[in-house]
């Protein structure tokens, strides 16, 4: 009863007992479990009771939760100093990987979360491009600065508001909300308005409706008009970035954005993000520009060794040929388990990401994902939880497996979702 207990208090002192709302499990419903401790594909509650995570911190643990390596890296590095306030060599050290290995990013600068990557790559596109609008798709969460936290997705969707209450219409009134992997639609606006726009922001592998790929197409005609426009274009990499491959979703789609927004794997489960891309752009950045942005924790030296090592850990090679032929087995796996089952079901994967979806089809549009059958996943949440894995705690959210999902592990998933399919279909 402990995580009841810990879930009651919390509520007394945190609004709704959470820190982020998914975590309450709202959409699911039930109580949290309260985590205690993790370790490689694992982790473990109040009540001591073992979990499968397939959350991984909602992305960053892709080499498993406390690897060794990364746990020493951090350490070593809090024993020199918390934060300083001043430039260090980790931060030259990670700056230069990123830019090695996203061939689009030429500087970068590292700040400590996705929101803040984004809300700055928006800034500076808005002042390097001199105009206000931007255009955004409807299911894609950017994080939650105003100006982007308009139809987005993830905790917004489970919550059912459109947007958030406290933000000022006049906020807003630059943000265009396109239909995603609507090419026609995004031809049609920038014909109509296209030298007005600053920017387009997209998730390019969309992992806050669920699991929704863009079309190759989608994404090359927006490479297109963007160019033909002088408009920005952003790729928000934060969720999909070193998560469905090495060079994130712009290296599978090869497709150079102008600014990229990076975060979770970067930062290896500690508070780093970045955005970055071209240099003439970059170079509207405070000191050098006008676009001003600045953080206190910015390229703290704690959180930069967790993400170094990380970084260096998935290179290794072959590591994402492991990660995505186990993230398709577990999809490939759920499905056939539904399937056997009777139970209208089926599953995707990219990289380390994965979706399940209680439909016939794998949905390509926000609106295809809205029919997907809510109800059945929370139930399926449920028998899944009370069997030892932990999925998403809602149905419009990712799933991410770690390099240290193996063989054994998504088999012992497997065997709980046969069960849990089977009582599904009796209930
Ligand atoms: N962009 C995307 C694509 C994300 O998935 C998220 C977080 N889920 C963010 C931005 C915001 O990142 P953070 O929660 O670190 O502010």
């Amino acid at each position: 009863m402990r995580n009841t207990e810990l879930f009651e208090r919390a509520q007394l002192t945190t609004p709704g007992g959470v820190n982020s709302p998914v975590r309450a499990f709202r959409s699911v419903g039930g109580t949290p479990r309260f985590i205690t401790r993790a370790e490689g594909a694992y982790f473990w509650d109040a009540e001591q009771k073992r979990y499968i995570d397939y959350i991984g911190s909602w992305g960053p643990a892709i080499v498993g939760h406390a690897h060794p390596e990364v746990v020493k890296a951090v350490q070593a590095a809090a024993a020199l100093g918390l934060s300083f306030g001043a430039p260090t060599e980790g931060e030259v050290l990670m700056a230069e990987e990123i830019c090695k290995l996203v061939p689009s990013i030429e500087q970068v600068r590292l700040v400590s979360s996705g929101t803040e990557a984004t809300m700055s790559a928006l800034r500076l596109a808005r002042g390097a491009t001199g105009r206000d609008k931007i255009i955004k798709f409807e299911g894609c969460y950017h994080g939650h600065a105003d100006a982007l936290l308009v139809k987005a997705g993830s905790g917004l969707l489970t919550l059912g508001n459109p947007s958030s209450s406290g933000v000022p219409a006049d906020f807003t009134k630059h943000t265009l909300v396109l239909d995603y992997n609507n090419t026609q639609q995004l031809e049609d606006t920038f014909k109509a308005i296209g030298d007005q726009i600053a920017c387009v922001i997209v998730e390019p592998v969309a992992g806050n409706m669920n699991l929704i790929k863009a079309t190759p197409e989608f994404l090359q005609t927006m490479r297109r008009l963007c160019t033909e426009h002088g408009t920005v274009l952003i790729f928000d990499e934060v969720m999909c970035g070193f998560r469905v491959a090495l060079g994130g979703a712009q290296a599978l789609y090869n497709i150079k954005p102008d600014l990229t927004a990076l975060g979770k794997v970067i930062g290896g489960g500690l508070p780093v993000a970045a955005f970055g891309g071209r240099a003439d752009l970059m170079a509207h950045m405070a000191p050098l520009g006008g676009v001003y942005q600045a953080g206190t924790l910015s390229g703290n030296p704690v959180a930069v060794a967790a993400g170094l090592t990380t970084l260096k850990l998935i290179q290794a090679d072959g590591f994402y040929e492991n990660l995505s032929a186990q993230t398709n087995k577990l999809a490939q796996g759920l499905s056939a388990a539904a399937q056997q089952a009777g139970v209208t079901f089926c599953a995707d994967s990219i990289g380390g990401m994965f979706g399940m979806y209680f439909a016939k089809q794998v949905p390509a549009t926000y609106a295809a994902m809205m029919e997907t059958d809510k109800e059945k996943f929370n139930r399926f949440f449920h028998l899944m939880l009370d069997n030892g894995v932990y999925l998403a705690p809602s149905a419009y959210e990712a799933g991410f497996v770690s390099a240290q999902h193996d063989d054994a592990i998504i088999q012992a998933t497997l065997d709980v979702a046969k069960q849990a399919f089977a009582q599904l279909k009796l209930s």
